[in-house]
């Protein structure tokens, strides 16, 4: 069975979806067999490996509202290896959906179980909520890792996505770990970013990664290509970087 890893923190804009698509390639790079799947219905991940989103009839959606079993919406990327479980905008209606439905935080994981032994990795991008969407997301992972921009404010919310975490520890998924921090668009010149990391070390102590994800115009540019950014510009610090964060997930977890 792979491992399941929730790419999770409410705030938009703090480097989620890129740690996803570059995780998921990077690990693909290094021989893995990787599960990328958008739970976002902005779908950033589906349209930044160059999915044109707009024309899937099957998606996340169908998965998780009609129980379509998620083999049949897994679709191949540019990157062999790489499989993409799409998104869509109608997926901003799951969470009202199923507001009545028995269990409705355990549909992906239940989609996932059927799948998982084909991959080493499933990377799920969660959307920027704590909503059914990202407990979702909680319930099927065995790890959550953390994005956090090197920025003013950055440890605002997290209490809240830690308690979030907790409870589904209490009452949905009991092994849930916290795998891990990264610190995303890390600039070495701002005194800032050195105080963020000395700041999330000291509350989260060995779990923030020691590989730090520099602020790299690569990684930006890369999605309107549809490329991860190893295909786009495998020698850009972007590239670097994400390739290394994924040798320290490879060293957690084999
Ligand atoms: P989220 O999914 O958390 O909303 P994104 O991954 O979409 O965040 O990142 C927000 C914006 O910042 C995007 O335009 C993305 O291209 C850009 N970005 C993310 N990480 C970096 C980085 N390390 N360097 C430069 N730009 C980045
Ligand atoms: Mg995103």
């Amino acid at each position: 069975m792979g491992r399941i890893i929730a790419i999770a923190n409410q705030k938009g804009g703090v480097g989620k979806t890129t740690t996803a698509v570059n995780l998921a390639a990077s690990l693909v790079s290094l021989e893995k067999r990787v599960l990328l799947i958008d739970l976002d219905p902005q779908a950033n991940s589906s349209s930044g490996l160059g999915i044109r989103v707009a024309d899937l009839e099957q998606t996340a959606y169908e998965v998780l509202v009609d129980e379509l079993p998620a083999a049949e919406v897994l679709l191949p990327t540019d990157m062999e290896g790489l499989m993409l479980l799409p998104s869509h905008i109608n997926l901003v209606g799951a969470e009202v959906e199923l507001i009545e439905v028995v269990h409705r935080e355990q549909r992906l994981r239940k989609a996932l179980s059927a799948i998982s032994d084909q991959f080493d990795y499933l990377i799920i991008d969660c959307p920027p909520s704590l909503g059914l969407l990202t407990l979702n997301a909680l319930t099927a992972a065995q790890g959550v890792l953390i994005p956090v921009q090197a920025e003013y404010f950055a440890l605002e919310g997290l209490g809240q996505l830690l308690n979030t975490i907790k409870l589904v520890r209490q009452s949905l998924n009991e092994a849930l770990e916290i795998d891990g921090v990264v610190i995303t668009m890390f600039d070495t010149r701002l005194r800032l970013s050195n105080q963020v990391q000395q700041e999330l070390e000291r509350y989260f102590g060995d779990r923030v990664y020691k590989t730090v994800v520099q602020r790299n115009v690569r990684l930006s540019e890369a999605p309107s290509y549809g490329k991860p950014v190893i295909l786009y510009d495998a020698l850009s610090m972007g590239a670097r970087n994400y390739l290394a964060l994924a040798n320290e997930v490879l060293q957690q977890h084999g």
